[in-house]
């Protein structure tokens, strides 16, 4: 027997509409992975009700009825997919080994889950899906989503392109997960931050097959911008690039101006006013830079987030 026990976690909102097929489609996966004896039979579908409005939980609690392996957790309101992620890994990581989180619509492929299985016992403690083709996204969609990871990648901001918050996670890798203390979740970015050795499952990405996206336009610049502004000063170091760049431009113009000062033909006061705009604007923004820097450091300070993971150590044993 396998005693390693697998929870699925999927966050649900407002999703009546794909509920049913998601739960045979994903409980077929979890029982063939247990009759293959790849996971323990006490594995579990974990499904967080982030809220929702319409039958969803009450669906929920039908399944979790009807089948052993189903259960729920259900919020007091709509807090969010990535608040809805974490809920569910950390009830679960109480009890799992293993625990591999999915959207609720189906559009990532759930037979990854086979492969992101095998990755995990060959040593992997972070497994990602990665999409391989973004055949199914719009033009806009695909193109902004690749400006997005490379201007993540120039803030310094590790991410795996193409991945989203369809991966597997060992119980180790959750636990560090979860002393990110931040309020402003950004889990995709997070994730990296943990460490361990993990590896990539490729799969196509589909279409929704039901229901709406949750993420219209709006909210996905949100996120994005969420990310930036969570993971990265660098927007404060341009300001200190800007300062030093104008006051560069303001020296020359200062020759420039003294220049034509004393060629004449210039109008009294022209020669001043150019020197102390430019000189004035170039020094505000370095002194805003300046400010930004303690900002900057206040905000990874307010963070708290774990300053290290130890992977393995036997010096508490050996002192028992
Ligand atoms: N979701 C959630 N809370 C929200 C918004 C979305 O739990 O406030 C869930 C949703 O039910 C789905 C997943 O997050 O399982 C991803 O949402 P969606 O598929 O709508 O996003 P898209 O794939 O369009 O980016
Ligand atoms: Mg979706």
């Amino acid at each position: 027997m396998n005693n390693n026990i697998l929870t699925i976690i999927i966050p649900c909102f407002n999703e009546e509409e794909v509920l049913p097929e998601t739960c045979s489609e994903v409980g077929n996966i979890l029982n063939n992975l247990i009759s293959e004896k790849k996971v323990s039979p006490k594995s579990k579908i974990l499904f967080v009700d982030d809220g929702s409005k319409d039958d969803t939980w009450r669906l929920i609690k039908e399944y979790s009825k009807q089948y052993s392996y189903i259960t729920g957790i259900t919020f007091t309101r709509n807090y969010g997919h990535q608040n809805a992620l974490l809920a569910g890994l950390s009830v679960a990581s109480k009890y799992s080994d293993i625990m591999i989180t999915i959207d609720a619509d189906l559009q990532d492929d759930v037979k990854a889950i086979y492969k992101m299985i095998d990755k995990y016992y060959q040593g992997n403690d972070v497994v990602y899906g990665v999409r391989s083709s973004r055949q199914t996204d719009t033009f806009f969609k695909k193109n902004t989503a690749l400006a997005f990871y490379s201007l993540m990648k120039k803030m310094g901001v590790q991410l795996v392109p193409n991945s989203a918050d369809y991966r597997l996670m060992s119980k180790r890798a959750v636990l560090a997960l979860l002393e990110y203390q931040e309020r402003n979740l950004f889990l995709r970015g997070m994730v990296p931050l943990v460490g361990y050795q993990s590896s990539k499952v490729f799969y196509e990405r589909k279409e929704r097959f039901a229901g709406k996206s949750k993420y219209p336009l709006k909210k996905m610049v949100h996120f994005a911008l969420d990310g930036i502004t969570s993971f990265s000063t660098m927007p404060i170091k341009l300001i200190m690039n800007l300062g030093i760049l104008i006051i560069l431009i303001s020296i020359i113009l200062m020759i420039y101006t003294l220049i034509q000062k004393f060629n004449g033909g210039t109008v009294s006061g022209w020669s001043s006013l150019m020197i102390s705009i430019w000189l004035l604007g170039g020094i505000q923004l370095l002194s805003l830079s300046v400010l930004g820097e303690y900002i900057g450091k206040i905000f990874t300070e307010v963070k708290r987030r774990p300053r290290f993971h130890i992977k393995y150590e036997n010096y508490s044993q050996k002192m028992k």
